[in-house]
């Protein structure tokens, strides 16, 4: 059995390489954990420059356009680019995934006690950011998540 692929190269930090869009690799499988490491390297985010916030604010308010318009949220997620406070998608109104398509901001950080992923809406990839530092007090949810 074999599957056909591109290989992506991973930099010192970690960071793939951008694809060798010309070169298709051929990648020979013989085992499903060999399908998933393939499947993990193909999904690594290459957004990492795009990390502009590196410390979390000390406290949030809540959603800042829940807060608006007096509508609940459930979770926050905080955009790595510029420092917007949205809220989760299973929440009403769905303001994080929403700021990352008006403005292009590919990554979110969880701001929930306890959390730490981050979240790439390009490459749909969950990961750790590393170099964001801190932990951003947050009222508890109207909807009591
Ligand atoms: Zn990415
Ligand atoms: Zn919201
Ligand atoms: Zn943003």
């Amino acid at each position: 059995m074999h599957n056909t692929g591109r290989s992506a190269r991973f930099l010192a930090d970690g960071r793939a390489d951008p694809w060798d869009v010309d070169v298709p690799i051929f990648v020979w499988v013989s085992s499903t954990v060999g399908v998933c490491e393939l499947r993990f390297s193909l999904m690594a985010c290459t957004h990492l420059d795009h990390v502009l916030i590196t410390e979390l604010p000390e406290e949030t308010d809540g959603c800042q356009e829940c807060l608006l318009t007096g509508d609940p949220w459930l979770h926050l997620r905080i955009c790595l680019e510029c420092g917007h406070v949205g809220c989760c998608d299973d929440s009403p109104n769905r303001h994080a995934t929403a700021h990352s398509r008006t403005s292009g901001h590919p990554i979110i950080r969880s701001i929930e006690p306890g959390e730490a992923w981050g979240w790439c809406y390009v490459d749909e990839v969950m990961m750790n950011v590393p170099q964001v530092h801190g932990q951003t007090r947050i009222p508890p949810s109207p909807l009591g998540g």
